[in-house]
């Protein structure tokens, strides 16, 4: 099964920008210091209008994950956003990790954020994508429920889109699967983030990778589903508080620059994948 990509292109490209500001930190880190809340402040001031104006210069559409927190603090950054041409996507509330959350307070956080979208970017999110890619039992039931077209948190595949089953585990028997959602997974990749990689969080991760090593591995990455994927997608994470920096923005310069060269190559929103996909 692959995408019916527009007449020509071979391979859809997605890069997601999480615009996580001061709330980046809420799922790793007990306190948010001075310090830490000075790296939301990098993403707002430094890191967003430098990807911003990178992907004006080669005309990229994009994705932007918000959660609600970064719309309310910045509503100015993220009418930038907007005035661009790129889509915003759900993105948490506060980036809580819904794992930790009742049913109750995880349906709570998602009535509020969608008040916050309604609000700030005038229009409710057709995507949601879960603050550090992880499901509690509900999130699957609750994104259906509030129709949300697609999810793009999971890593059941790497250049196709599928639909994501709740599952219930055994470990003296087989896990048991319930159908498969209406929700379309768009799937994401911890080695396609820059922050896990390049990132430092003291205490909780150590991050600090060459961008050559980490160049290399977007480059191959994109290389194999370039030859072996054709209709299929490439999604890349990327956070401006991470690739707003000027080594990594020059990174990511030099694989969008690679991407490029390719012919058929299709630089889009996650919500466009998600309209070229059927079962
Ligand atoms: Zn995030």
């Amino acid at each position: 099964m692959t995408l019916r990509l527009p007449e020509g292109k071979r391979l859809a490209v997605n890069i997601g920008v999480d615009f996580d500001a001061q709330c980046a930190f809420n799922g790793v880190m007990g306190t948010l210091s001075p310090s830490i809340l000075s790296r939301g402040d990098f993403d707002v001031e430094v890191g967003t209008p430098r990807l911003l104006a990178l992907f004006a210069k080669y005309d990229i559409n994009t994705t932007w994950c918000v959660p609600g927190h970064t719309l309310v603090t910045f509503p100015d950054a993220v009418r930038r956003v907007l005035d661009g041409g790129h889509e915003i996507a759900a993105h948490g509330a506060y980036h809580e990790a819904v794992t930790g959350l009742s049913e109750a307070e995880e349906r709570r956080l998602m009535d509020l954020q969608l008040t916050q979208h309604d609000k700030i970017v005038g229009r409710r999110p057709r995507g949601y994508r879960s603050p550090s890619w992880d499901f509690s039992q509900a999130t699957l039931g609750i994104l259906e429920e509030y129709g949300f077209d697609w999810d793009s948190s999971l890593m059941g595949n790497d250049f196709f889109p599928y639909r994501p089953r709740p599952v219930v585990t055994h470990r003296e028997r087989a896990n048991e699967f319930g159908p498969p959602s209406r929700v379309l997974e768009l799937p994401v990749s911890w080695f396609m983030d820059d922050f896990p990689a390049i990132d430092h969080v003291p205490g909780a991760l150590q991050g600090l990778m060459s961008t050559d090593g980490v160049f290399a591995r977007w480059r191959d990455t994109f290389d194999y589903a370039y030859a072996n994927a054709p209709g299929g997608m490439v999604t890349l994470t990327v956070h401006g508080l991470v690739s707003g920096r000027a080594h990594a923005i020059m990174m990511l310069e030099r694989f969008i620059r690679h991407v490029a060269e390719h012919d058929g190559i299709w630089f889009t929103g996650l919500s466009d994948i998600h309209d070229r996909w059927r079962d």
